[in-house]
């Protein structure tokens, strides 16, 4: 199914970790772009099947998701990425003023109805659906819980750690049995907590998932989005 491509065009490009070599991204739009703070979009490359694949040489399509790290703000989004491979590297090699194409907004890591104090987990980049959520509404009486390798690798902290009514946890290369173990100390403490939000890459939320299982909580209690 061919999806409609919308085009934007980059405004602004900012390394805002070096370790983890975390680029923000602002783009305009032509037009007003909606979604659902929480959501991502596709964006699509056209490159060539490389050397040595039967199509080698020939046209192809490659595509990525990426969290809005904003909330939505008519015709300007944001994305946040880490260079790690091919595609994010070119993403984040783009100047100004080139433009990208992308179709979206996709996915359901979004706020669930009501206003019931949860847990937001993310790890490492898993932080920038977060992000958005907390951009449009912070969530009162919430905790979010923030992994990353080094301090500067903790993404927006300054904004996060300024929140009011947001209990702010930032972990700076925890092991998962920490992770667990303050996880544990805070559902004890906090019985109220009935929802958690997690994102990242599976290594480091599958443990959290699988924790919260281990403590009955049922499916529709955990909301996640898995970047692999
Ligand atoms: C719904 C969804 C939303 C996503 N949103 C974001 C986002 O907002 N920011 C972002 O940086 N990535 C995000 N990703 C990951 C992104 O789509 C790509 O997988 C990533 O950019 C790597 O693609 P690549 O082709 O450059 O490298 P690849 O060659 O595909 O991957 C290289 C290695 O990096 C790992 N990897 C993938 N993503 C990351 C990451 N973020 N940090 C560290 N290692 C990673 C892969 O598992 C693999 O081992 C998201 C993924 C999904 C499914």
């Amino acid at each position: 199914m061919d999806r409609e491509l919308l085009t934007a065009r980059l405004t602004g490009k900012r390394l805002i970790a070096a370790p983890s070599q975390t680029y923000l991204l602002d783009f305009e739009l032509d037009v007003p772009f909606e979604f659902l703070p929480g959501q991502f979009v596709s964006v699509v490359f056209d490159s060539e099947y490389p050397e040595g694949h039967p199509k080698a040489g020939q046209p192809r399509q490659e595509t990525r998701a990426y969290s809005l790290a904003d909330a939505p703000r008519g015709n300007q989004v944001q994305l946040c990425l880490n260079c790690v491979g091919d595609f994010s590297r070119k993403l984040c090699a783009l100047n100004i003023d080139t433009t990208i194409h992308f179709h979206g907004p996709h996915g359901t890591f979004t706020r669930r109805e009501g206003q019931q104090p949860s847990l937001y987990f993310g790890a490492e980049a898993g932080i920038v659906p977060i992000r958005s959520i907390f951009r449009e509404a912070v969530p009162a009486n919430s905790t979010l819980m923030q992994t990353a390798a080094t301090r500067d690798d903790l993404l927006f902290r300054d904004e996060f750690g300024t929140a009011p009514d947001v209990r702010y946890l930032p972990l700076v290369a925890p092991g998962d049995d920490f992770i667990a173990a303050q996880v544990r100390k805070l559902l004890t403490e906090h019985t109220e907590i009935q929802t958690a939000y997690l994102c990242g890459l599976n290594a480091a939320i599958g443990p959290v998932r699988e924790l919260l299982k281990s403590l009955g909580w049922e499916r529709k209690q955990i909301v996640f989005e898995r970047y692999d």
